[in-house]
């Protein structure tokens, strides 16, 4: 069984003591891939650094919405150049966060709107971050003519947004909100969405399963993860294990 974490943060310092063991554990418990996007351009080159030493990680390159203070509009620049360096698998992760009511809503249009740009010229996958803001984020994708696709992070909305994504070529990602009996509207969304519109993820060190007493998500969790997946789905194990990495690849065009 191999499995596709589509959204871990293992570069994170958090990592630092034992990052090469946990990504041993991961492959241990199937996790063979692991897509490890970019928040800020300062991570961006130790980032790349953890990726070429593990094969098993894979790089997004991107400015996130919830640091758009430390974004200049140069990082927009150095995005492109970044992306000529290739292995990239895809832009992210960006998106817009309107969570909180005093952010800034026009800084992170425009950055949201230049990386989209960006990633449809490179023909790059992107790797959303949307909070608050489905509808904006839709009406930006198909305003700008977006084709290349890619990944609704850690998937929060309707069952209607979510067709409207998938409508535009986008794969849903879920991880561990989905193992709370609590999340009844994600856990109904997981049990109807097509399967193959559905990919995993531990979006680690945040985001920890009901299962874990740990304070730090890891990519082992995605184990976790899948086996509430499972329980939640009609598909055999094997079919969903290998349905999901299918299309986490497929995502990030690595089918080819
Ligand atoms: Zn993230």
């Amino acid at each position: 069984m191999e499995l596709f974490d589509t959204h871990c943060h293992i570069d994170f310092p958090v990592f630092d003591a034992d990052r090469k063991v946990l990504i041993q554990k991961a492959e241990a418990v199937g996790v063979k891939y692991i897509m490890v996007p970019g928040v800020k351009k300062e991570d961006w080159r130790l980032l790349r650094m953890h990726v070429a030493l593990n094969k098993n990680l894979h790089a997004a390159l991107g400015l996130h919405p919830l640091f758009i203070d430390q974004h200049k509009d140069k990082h927009l620049h150095d995005l492109e150049m970044a992306l000529n360096l290739p292995p990239v698998s895809a832009v992210g992760e960006i998106g817009l966060d309107f969570y909180n009511p005093d952010c800034n809503r026009e800084k992170q249009e425009m950055f949201f709107r230049a990386q989209i740009k960006i990633a449809g010229h490179k023909e790059l996958p992107v790797i959303l971050h949307v909070r608050k803001a489905h509808t904006e984020v839709l009406k930006h994708i198909k305003m700008m003519n977006f084709k290349q696709g890619g990944i609704v992070h850690a998937f929060n909305g309707s069952l209607e947004i979510a067709k409207e994504y998938i409508k535009q070529g986008f794969m849903l990602g879920f991880g561990g909100t989905m193992t709370y009996a609590r999340s009844v509207k994600i856990r109904e969304l997981v049990k109807v969405l097509p399967l193959s519109s559905i990919v995993l993820e531990t979006d680690a060190p945040d985001m920890i399963p009901s299962s874990s007493t740990s304070d730090r998500n890891t990519p082992v969790h995605l184990l976790d993860i899948f086996k509430e997946f499972c329980k939640l789905r009609d598909e055999s194990p094997e079919e969903l294990a290998a349905a999901t990495t299918a299309n986490a690849k497929k995502a990030f065009k690595m089918d080819t």
